[in-house]
């Protein structure tokens, strides 16, 4: 599976500390949920991914295409993008909600944090 290119990447621990500061607590790459989310909340019923931009068509500037091997390229990322779709639509069939945080967002966006806030609801006191 590629979500950066395996686990526990630089964004996906940025991320888990920053959401751990605010006192969220949750289990990670849970193998039993379809697509092994890399941050998941389960008294929340909440899934988060951290998906790189390049191996998983974000659309912003890091996805590129490179320039040998198009034909390649093309196939695998047409692959990873309907993975990923098959995987949010088999945990939502579970009743899991899923959240997708992209590698430029947890580098650069201020706003990812409170989005995903939201999407959680508060954490608990500590
Ligand atoms: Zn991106």
């Amino acid at each position: 599976m590629s979500r950066i290119r395996g686990s526990n990447t630089k964004p996906e621990l940025a991320l888990r500390r920053s959401l751990h500061a605010k006192g969220y607590r949750f289990r990670t790459h849970v193998r039993g949920l379809p697509g092994t989310p890399d941050v998941v909340f389960t008294r929340r019923r909440a899934a988060v991914f951290v998906h790189g931009c390049f191996w998983h068509r974000h659309g912003c500037r890091k996805t590129y295409t490179p320039k040998s091997r198009r034909d390649f390229w093309e196939e695998k990322f047409a692959a990873n993008v309907e993975r990923d779709k098959r995987v949010r639509e088999a945990l939502a069939d579970e009743g899991w909600r899923v959240f997708v945080a992209w590698q430029c967002e947890i580098e650069t966006d201020d706003s990812l944090l409170d989005r995903l806030v939201a999407f959680l609801g508060p954490p608990r006191m500590l």
